[in-house]
């Protein structure tokens, strides 16, 4: 049985793994000349960026693609763990790392905000741990294909342990100070949400980020799809770089071949979709798409700066947040308003400090990211000067907050807005999908299963279970199995 997978981002490529583990003959359709998707990178001038993800959590999901075709995840990346994970710092100038030793941890929220907030800290790992485990097997690594499907005792368990409530709302339960609860609480926006807004489900993030830890791999988050994409090959996947698919051709209800934007046709008994998915059914399958794909609710976009720098700064560690001083205003904003933060959080994120290789000897490198509307919330106009603004006062913001001689220190810079997102294939100019409301989570997300054609299936950010690197790792699992157990016709 061959089956066919267009796209060779994380989704696409442990698909792909997964089925070659399978005993499945697979061909892999990548338009670009590398693999990764969003986690791409840039090269300029010696330096190195990763141009998506940077905070690497859950490997364990690496590794089981990998042992999907016999391979050992430290066979094929070198992984470190960041300590702390994040150093959150505040606008009263103070500082809070957060360290995924929960004992250490304990004492740096002591140090900081006092023993009994230490306390509340070690109630909500508790919580939070609890929760991923209620979560984990019963609806997220799952294949889900109805509201039916989440009818198991776990899912009482989790509406009895405030699942169901409001983020913000259950983790001001646990801790007083603001500080903390931003801490907790800001990995909402990972899933689209504000944590005014988004499920208490969703303290699992939160959990991932800052207790089960985060990992870099030397050389950057781009060598994960790279090392994914040489053991998929290894064990007989055929990956075709620059072969863009134009077409999934259809015969009485089923995917009989993919066509490339060369007019090649490639025979297939089943196929997996990885190009963002409300663009996959637009431009790759015969119409119409499901009504409910226009009605989706995207998450908010990004505006990423990269930065090649002379310039180093000893207070900062590997992940930085900064905090602004407004907080439900700013996701409101972005999210509810389509405005432009007026005191904007920001990551900044700097890799050459955890692996001089990807910077020139004595250079750092710089990457920060700031939360924007999407292009269907906030009508902006990133074509126009509004990037070359934004970018000043970004800079200008950067050395508010600490970055002293921040623009001096710059020798290369680039940076990304919502308008590059929409043009490297993201739907609404928005890299992160589908946001995770109640309604687009679980059996309510555009599902893995085309709803007519029983043998095209999805993967990647826009289906189930989500957004972000362990969730479209997940996506592929799902969409292995389902072709694994399809019946043959
Ligand atoms: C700036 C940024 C920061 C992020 N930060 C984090 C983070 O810190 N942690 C985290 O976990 N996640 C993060 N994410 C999210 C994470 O990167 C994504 O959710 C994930 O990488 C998406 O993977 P995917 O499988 O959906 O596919 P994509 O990465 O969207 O890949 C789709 C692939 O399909 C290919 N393709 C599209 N159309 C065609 C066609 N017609 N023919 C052939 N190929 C085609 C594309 O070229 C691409 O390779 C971040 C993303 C961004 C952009």
């Amino acid at each position: 049985m061959s089956v066919v997978v267009v796209g060779a981002g994380l989704g696409g490529l442990s698909c792909a793994l997964h089925l070659a583990g399978a005993g499945r003959q697979v061909i892999v359709l990548e338009r670009t000349a590398a693999p990764g998707g969003l986690a791409g990178r840039l090269s300029l001038e010696g330096y190195r960026f990763d141009t998506g993800p940077t905070v690497l959590t859950m490997p364990e999901l690496l590794a089981e693609a990998f042992g999907a075709v016999g391979e050992e995840l430290t066979g094929w990346l070198e992984l470190t763990r960041l300590d702390p994970a994040y150093r959150a710092h505040f606008p009263d100038g103070s500082t809070l790392d957060v360290i995924a030793d929960t004992v250490r941890m304990a004492a740096e929220v002591s140090r900081v905000c006092g023993p009994r907030e230490a306390d509340g800290y070690l109630r909500f790992v508790d919580y939070a741990r609890g929760l991923w485990r209620l979560e984990r097997d019963d609806f997220i690594a799952r294949n889900l294909d109805s509201p039916r499907d989440l009818m198991t005792a776990n899912l009482l368990r989790l509406v009895l342990a405030g699942g169901f409530r409001r983020l913000s709302t259950k983790v001001n339960q646990f801790f007083t100070d603001p500080r903390t609860r931003r801490v907790f609480s800001f990995q909402a926006l990972y899933a689209g949400v504000a944590p005014h807004h988004a499920l208490a489900l969703y303290a699992v993030i939160s959990y991932l980020d800052t207790v089960a830890g985060v990992y870099h791999p030397r050389g950057g988050i781009h060598a994960v799809p790279q090392a994914l994409a040489a053991a998929a090959e290894k064990h007989g996947v055929q990956i075709r770089y620059e072969t863009p698919a134009a077409r999934v051709e259809t015969r009485a209800g089923r995917a009989v071949a993919v066509v490339t934007a060369d007019g090649e046709r490639i025979p297939a008994d089943a196929v997996v979709l990885n190009p963002d998915l409300p663009l996959a059914y637009r431009d790759l399958l015969p119409a119409p798409p499901p009504r409910r794909l226009s009605r989706l609710r995207f998450a908010p976009s990004c505006v990423v700066l990269h930065v090649g720098s002379r310039q180093a700064y000893s207070r900062i560690a590997h992940h930085n947040v900064h905090f602004g001083r407004t907080w439900r205003t700013a996701f409101d904003e972005v999210i509810r308003y389509g405005r432009l933060m007026s005191d904007p959080s920001l990551l900044v994120t700097s890799p050459s400090r955890t692996d001089p290789s990807v910077a020139p000897a004595g250079r750092q490198t710089y990457y920060v990211l700031v939360p924007v509307p999407n292009l269907v919330t906030g009508r902006l106009d990133w074509h126009g000067d509004l990037a070359e603004r934004y970018a000043e006062e970004l800079l200008r913001t950067l050395e508010q907050r600490g970055y002293v001689g921040f623009r001096d220190g710059i020798e290369v810079s680039r940076m990304v807005t919502p308008a590059g997102w929409a043009e490297a294939g993201s739907a609404a100019g928005t890299p992160f999908a589908a946001a995770h409301t109640l309604w687009q989570t679980g059996p309510f997300r555009p599902g893995n299963r085309h709803p007519t054609l029983d043998n095209v299936f999805f993967v990647g950010a826009g289906t189930q279970p989500g957004v972000g690197v362990p969730m479209v790792l997940i996506s592929g699992k799902l969409a292995a199995a389902r072709i694994t157990g399809m019946m043959l016709r």
